[in-house]
């Protein structure tokens, strides 16, 4: 045809210049690189699952508000009445709605370096301007550094995972509560990982009027449906409501995650499982002579080992999938996450790392 556009000519420089967030392929893998729960839900509920999709009205929209969804999240969580729900496709999807709301000319987000990839993919995405502050040595928070950046920049949106990812630690309470308070703009706590936490700022929200609390099912065991949320006073909420599409969460998911919540505690016994795992995993990984291994809060540890990407690539030869960090940021050098996953397959990957390590020296 003639006289029509190349991607080049119409698509934004900046999207040009991206590189696709990448999955890898798992097919056959031990997988440990994403984060999930590795546990199914028992038979029975999962029958009873197959029975609230066969009778699901599909040819409908779904309830665009999710009314039912809403109230038993709301009753799980204890959430209180002057805090309104925001629900995502994913909290993925709540970053995006929180970055489009804010994309004035001019505006910035920030959050630490490193951190989840998406707050900066999405900034991009939306045309902000993305400022992210390097961590200490330690995955601590620079508190010096970002009472500094916020000075400078005057952000729309602060974003900091608790416990943070991809290093695993929760951050020091009073440098968040001064971050907070030092933020002109809103502070959106991202509690992803809270099922393995114990830690929350859950019941501070009320408290702090510029403070929205994120957080998805996705770790905890429902990954595949996509759910996500957002918690806050009802002046932000209200505003973010304009720019999610309507029916963003589909009627499978609003059906099957009210099911699972109304038998919440099987989510919490299956992350009590991964809690005492990763605690065997945390200590193997500390047996093994030069490598050093991060605390964690969350449902995965960090690791730093000679010759990381190698050990990446060996490990995926093996059919054992991990997440290799090596070379995405300067802190990170050397460094691999693995997920918690059952007791099956975290021993094979401390065998299978073990094994690697004795026949490499
Ligand atoms: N926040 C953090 C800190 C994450 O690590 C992730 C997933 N890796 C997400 C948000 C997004 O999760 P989801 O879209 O599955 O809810």
């Amino acid at each position: 045809m003639p006289n029509t556009y190349q991607p080049d000519q119409i698509i934004r420089p900046e999207i040009l210049a991206l590189s696709a967030y990448h999955v890898p392929p798992a097919a056959g893998m031990i997988k440990l690189d994403a984060m999930e729960n590795p546990y199914p839900l028992p038979l029975a509920l999962r029958e009873d699952i197959a029975c609230l999709a066969a009778q699901a009205p599909i040819n409908r929209y779904p309830d665009a508000s999710a009314t039912s969804l809403k109230a038993i999240l709301r009753q799980t969580l204890a959430i209180s009445d002057d805090t309104d729900i925001l629900l995502g496709n994913g909290s993925d999807e709540i970053i995006q709605i929180i970055a489009m709301a804010v994309a004035k000319p001019g505006a910035v987000v920030m959050s630490v370096e490193p951190a989840f990839v998406m707050f900066r993919m999405i900034a991009t995405f939306v045309n902000v301007q993305y400022v992210g502050v390097p961590l200490k040595q330690d995955f601590s928070l620079n508190i010096a550094a970002m009472l500094a950046a916020i000075e400078q920049h005057r952000p729309a949106v602060v974003f900091l995972a608790y416990p943070n990812n991809p290093t695993g630690n929760l951050f020091d309470e009073a440098a968040v509560l001064r971050i907070i308070q030092a933020t002109p703009g809103i502070v959106v706590i991202d509690e992803a990982y809270n099922a393995f936490a114990e830690a929350s700022f859950l019941d501070r929200l009320s408290r702090y009027s510029n403070v929205l609390l994120m957080r998805t099912l996705s770790k905890s065991g429902l990954a595949g449906l996509r759910l996500g949320f957002l918690l806050g006073s009802s002046a932000w909420i209200t505003q973010l409501e304009k720019v999610r599409l309507p029916y963003n969460i589909g009627i499978m998911t609003q059906l099957i995650a009210e099911k699972v919540l109304h038998h919440a505690d099987v989510l919490s016994q299956q992350a009590e499982t991964i809690k005492s795992e990763r605690t065997k995993l945390i200590s193997f990984l500390a047996t093994i002579e030069n490598v050093e291994v991060y605390p964690s809060k969350a449902n995965f540890i960090l690791f730093r080992i000679p010759a990381a990407s190698q050990i990446f690539q060996m490990l995926k030869q093996r059919k054992i999938l991990i997440k290799n960090l090596d070379g995405t940021h300067p802190l990170l050098t050397n460094c691999l996450r693995v997920t918690v996953g059952t007791p099956d397959e975290n021993a094979q990957f401390c065998a299978t790392l073990h094994a690697l390590l004795t026949e490499t020296v």
